[in-house]
């Protein structure tokens, strides 16, 4: 069996040119507030690209640097600020924040208003009880890759593996509004592969390289790698070892070039969405 890829590039150039035409039919250019803290080479190379690709749409970006030792009460001050500040559409805290930094408190400080990552309870309480929300960027990436493997995804059997509320969580529920039939997977969780050499459908968000190995993947399954590690020779790598489910999976996202720059397409398209009111 061939196993196709699933380009998250091309896609996502796709939306994004799209998404330029529509801002241009905006009164005024979307404006986006990313809070950095600290300096981690890692986010300072996402900050870079988001920034980059916003502002080739026409959505302005300003990034507002503060200091590794900022503490979580200044860090909620500042996200109060920018929810008060009407020239501010939405805002974005990039994450991994310092470890002594209380990532939960630093996200439910921002207005679900402008939660442009769809992160925040009300907005993933949202996409639990099916009001009109601000849906999270990475698993609507992954949504929107397998929807171009399969639009109708009914009666599917999908397994997540991994729980987080930043990818797992939402990923499951997303797949259960489509009609799947979900199981999720996480650390505790036995005869793994079992369970998602079941899936018609297999995301799998770790950061444990190689994890999902051939016999984990049903014939034919689609397959999404949201996972990234980096290798010895300091080139990322996803979840799933490519080599060994190649001729297995029936759809891979590679990693990179999967659901990365899906994820960035996403964070734009909520930026005008919530600019033109759709939530
Ligand atoms: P977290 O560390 O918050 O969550 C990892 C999840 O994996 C947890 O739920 C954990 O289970 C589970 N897990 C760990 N080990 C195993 C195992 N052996 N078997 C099954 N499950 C396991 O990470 P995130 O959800 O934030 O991110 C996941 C990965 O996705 C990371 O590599 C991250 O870099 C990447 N990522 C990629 C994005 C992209 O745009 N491509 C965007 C966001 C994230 P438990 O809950 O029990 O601890």
């Amino acid at each position: 069996m061939e196993t196709l890829r699933l380009d998250g590039r091309l896609l996502a150039n796709q939306i994004q040119q799209k998404l330029k035409e529509e801002v241009r039919t905006l009164p005024r250019k979307p404006r986006m507030s990313v809070i950095y803290v600290g300096d981690n080479p890692a986010s300072r190379i996402y900050i870079n690209m988001k920034t980059r690709i916003a502002e080739s749409i026409g959505i302005e970006v300003t990034v507002h640097k503060m200091p590794e030792q900022s503490n979580t009460e200044q860090l909620t001050c500042f996200v109060q600020k920018l929810n008060e500040d009407p020239s501010v559409d939405g805002i974005l805290i990039q994450l991994p924040l310092p470890k002594h930094l209380d990532t939960n408190a630093a996200i439910e400080a921002i207005s679900p208003s402008k939660d442009v990552d769809g992160l925040t309870s009300k907005n993933q309480g949202g996409l639990m009880t099916g009001y009109p929300t601000i849906l999270p960027c990475t698993p609507l990436g992954c949504l929107r890759l397998i929807h171009q493997a399969r639009p109708i995804l009914t009666g599917l059997n999908a397994v997540v593996v991994g729980r987080s509320r930043l990818v797992g969580r939402p990923m499951a529920q997303l797949l259960l509004n489509e009609n799947c039939t979900v199981a999720q997977a996480h650390s505790h969780t036995q005869n793994l592969m079992d369970i998602c050499a079941r899936a018609d459908i297999l995301v799998s968000a770790t950061g444990i390289r190689g994890l999902i190995k051939r016999d984990f993947v049903k014939p034919g399954a689609i397959v999404i790698d949201v996972g990234i590690s980096k290798t010895e020779d300091g080139s990322i790598a996803g979840d799933v070892d490519a080599e060994s489910v190649m001729g297995q999976a029936g759809w891979l996202t590679p990693v990179p070039g999967g659901v990365g720059p899906m994820t960035v397409a996403m964070i734009m398209s909520n930026m005008v969405n919530i600019v033109k009111h759709e939530f």
